[in-house]
């Protein structure tokens, strides 16, 4: 599978789009605000620039970017209001793969300006937004031209499935399942955490070029640990899903199937920055999400994400039935067990 070319989330705001089935990234989003406002704050109050560019890595077709960008827009504006100084100038940059649904996502702006002026009385002058198509594993914007970077429920995705997911003899090492569980061989992990290594290493090295100094950086992305030993299992959807799978699809199909997804720890995300260089990481929290209720919520939540990659594998003819007993299989589940999703707020510094 060529990730970038398949990976996108589902567009238009039909039943099944991101747009449509996005609040639990809403949540973690407004979880991670107060960090998010420090951030902007800090970078803001430092040297008070007349222009700010800001850029939301991973934006997606749906409202989440826009509701990012425009509590930015809020926290500078009540700053310049407290300090009776004049709001500055925003250039919003909003980025995704090229297969993204732009065009759901810029259908939403004449609303977002309209809201800017007749509610935050912030003119059209003062907030330029544009898309920007490209990869945010490797470079996106000229050297030295961004002031903030934000990223929320991306980066977790791989540029591309771990290679190593077979042994000598072509056979999988993840027979029956499209993600690490927890009778993975340790070869599977080492793989996954290799290739994201790889890929997290090159987003900062991109980054590095294009934030200056003193600029931050806010990430949200899951990560694979709890402190609630009554957890079974933090990736219950990916297991459920490698399940169902197996009940509709052959073997050979499953195994050879693999999630260009890693839920990082915050030890080897640090490991990670360190080794780059160019960012100090100063401060991280952990935000769990435990909103999973129905089978149909955590169904339409991971179709949203997940449809593209898994129609371009098993077929789009399938995906109705596959998420119908998907749903059964996932309110069986939460009859008896918690699920929970854990993610990590990151924030930093490119260093002067
Ligand atoms: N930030 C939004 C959307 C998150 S969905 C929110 O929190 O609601 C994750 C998005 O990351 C998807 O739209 C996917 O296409 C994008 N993505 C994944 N890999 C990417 C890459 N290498 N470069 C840019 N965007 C990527």
């Amino acid at each position: 599978m060529e990730v970038q070319q398949v990976l996108h989330m589902n567009g238009g705001v039909g039943d099944t789009s991101y747009a449509n089935n996005s609040l639990v990234q809403r949540n973690i989003i407004s979880k991670g605000m107060p960090m998010l406002e420090d951030a902007i704050l800090d970078l803001y109050c430092t040297s008070f620039p007349e222009k700010l560019s800001i850029a939301d890595l991973g934006c997606s077709s749906g409202p989440n970017t826009l509701f990012v960008i425009s509590h930015i827009i809020d926290t500078i504006k009540k700053k310049c209001h407290q300090l009776n100084i004049p709001l500055p100038e925003f250039q919003m940059f909003l980025n995704d793969l090229p297969g993204n649904d732009f065009n759901n996502l810029f259908s939403y702006l004449p609303d977002f300006y309209e809201k800017l002026k007749e509610e935050k009385h912030v003119s059209l002058e003062q907030c330029f937004v544009a898309g920007v198509a490209g990869s945010f594993h490797g470079r996106l914007f000229p050297n030295k031209s961004l002031h903030f970077i934000h990223s929320a429920n991306s980066l977790h995705w791989l540029s591309q499935v771990p290679q190593g997911l077979q042994n000598e003899m072509g056979i999988s090492l993840n027979k029956g399942k499209i993600y690490i569980g927890k009778t993975s061989p340790p070869s599977l992990f080492k793989a996954y955490l290799a290739q994201f290594q790889r890929d997290f290493y090159l987003f900062l090295k991109s980054r590095s070029e294009e934030v200056i100094g003193g600029g931050r950086m806010v990430l949200t992305l899951v990560t694979g640990r709890s402190s609630d030993p009554s957890i079974k299992e933090c990736f219950f959807h990916w297991e459920l899903l490698a399940q169902t799978l197996n009940d509709m699809v052959s073997q050979d199909k499953v195994d050879s199937f693999n999630l260009p997804f890693y839920a990082p720890s915050i030890q080897e995300l640090e490991a990670i920055v360190n080794r780059e260089g160019s960012f100090s990481l100063d401060r991280h929290e952990v935000i769990e999400i435990v909103n999973f209720t129905s089978g149909q919520n955590v169904a339409k939540f991971i179709r949203a994400a997940t449809e593209s990659m898994l129609a371009d594998q098993f077929g789009a003819a399938i995906m109705d039935d596959l998420f119908r007993r998907y749903e059964h299989n996932v309110d069986v589940y939460l009859s008896n067990e918690k699920a929970i999703i854990i993610n990590l707020v990151l924030s930093m510094t490119r260093k002067e």
